[in-house]
């Protein structure tokens, strides 16, 4: 079938011939509109999962650890806490022990009101804890 073959031989062909073209070209025109805002959907839905996967490997691999902790251990789960004696300048890594007595790695013990407790992630600055975490780390 050529193209001649199909040329209207009237008006009247031609005119029915242009409305089915323009008919077909209608739904398609629907049709892609339909697909775009899928397709746009899609690229947004693509988008906020890149984001919200990104901000999610940020959140665990930051370390909550100011940069003048660096080289000091701050981490140790037998002496989790950190106290520093109201009449000491150090921080000590140390743990509860029976009698309200704060027993730290360095082998001392304080009564629990005579210190002050800090935060978990303050350095250790101890030089007597530090080595006895960084052993038993
Ligand atoms: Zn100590």
């Amino acid at each position: 079938m050529t193209v001649h073959s199909i040329l209207p031989a009237s008006q009247a062909e031609y005119e029915a011939q242009m409305r089915r073209l323009e008919e077909e070209a209608e739904s398609a025109r629907q049709a892609f509109i339909q697909a775009k805002g899928n397709y746009d959907r899609l690229c947004g839905e693509m988008r906020n999962l890149r984001i919200a996967w990104r901000d999610q490997q940020e959140t665990t691999t930051q370390q909550p650890q100011p940069a003048n902790n660096a080289g000091l251990v701050t981490k140790n789960s037998a002496y989790p806490d950190r106290i520093k004696p109201h009449r000491g300048r150090h921080t000590h890594a140390a743990t509860y022990a029976p009698g309200l007595l704060m027993h730290t790695a360095c082998n001392k013990k304080f009564e629990e009101d005579n210190v002050d407790h800090l935060e978990e992630s303050d350095p250790i600055t101890c030089p007597a804890c530090q080595r006895a975490v960084k052993n038993n780390a």
